[in-house]
């Protein structure tokens, strides 16, 4: 596949699977006057047809299954999933328990985790830095690495591409 023309810019489409929304607190300030995402052409992006990275929280509820995976298949490839917090790495605080998925990001086979509980929005920026430097590639298709904590982002799958 050819390397795709994102000129910086990057369509974020966010999916909740069960976080109890302190991971969406975090995520909310990457559009403050501080982080302020959009200085980097970056967009939270209402369609997932606009999207190029899908961010997902939570453990994955038995009703979010279908949808999510729905979600992901409506974005474009190349695309990349990143796990935001622990929960949807599943090593949250409620990993274990009968409701609880395995995480969002392991059912989703996201390629970048961000852990915390809840990661900071500097944590989450780095995963999408290495969401977006996936997609860069000059071949996304060979875009696998193997799993290596790199700051708070962890790549452990390949672009869906
Ligand atoms: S990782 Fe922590 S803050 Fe994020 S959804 Fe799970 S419990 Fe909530």
């Amino acid at each position: 596949m050819m390397k795709p023309s994102f000129r910086g810019s990057l369509g974020i489409r966010h999916l909740v699977c069960g976080s109890c929304n302190g991971c969406e607190h975090e995520m909310n300030a990457l559009n403050n006057a501080y982080y302020d995402i959009t200085r980097d052409g970056w967009d939270i992006v209402a369609s997932p047809r606009h999207a190029d990275v899908i961010t997902v929280t939570g453990p994955m509820t038995g009703a979010m299954r279908a949808p999510a995976d729905q979600t992901v298949e409506a974005v474009p490839r190349p695309r990349v999933v990143v796990a935001v917090g622990d929960c949807a790495a599943g090593v949250g605080p409620w990993a274990g328990a009968p409701e609880a998925g395995e995480g969002a990001g392991v059912v989703l086979n996201a390629s970048v985790f961000v852990y915390g509980c809840p990661p900071t929005p500097d944590a989450i920026r780095s995963g999408l830095e290495a969401a977006a430097e996936l997609l860069s590639r000059e071949d996304v298709s060979e875009a696998s690495v193997s799993p290596a904590r790199i700051g708070v982002a962890v790549w452990s799958a390949p672009v869906d591409d």
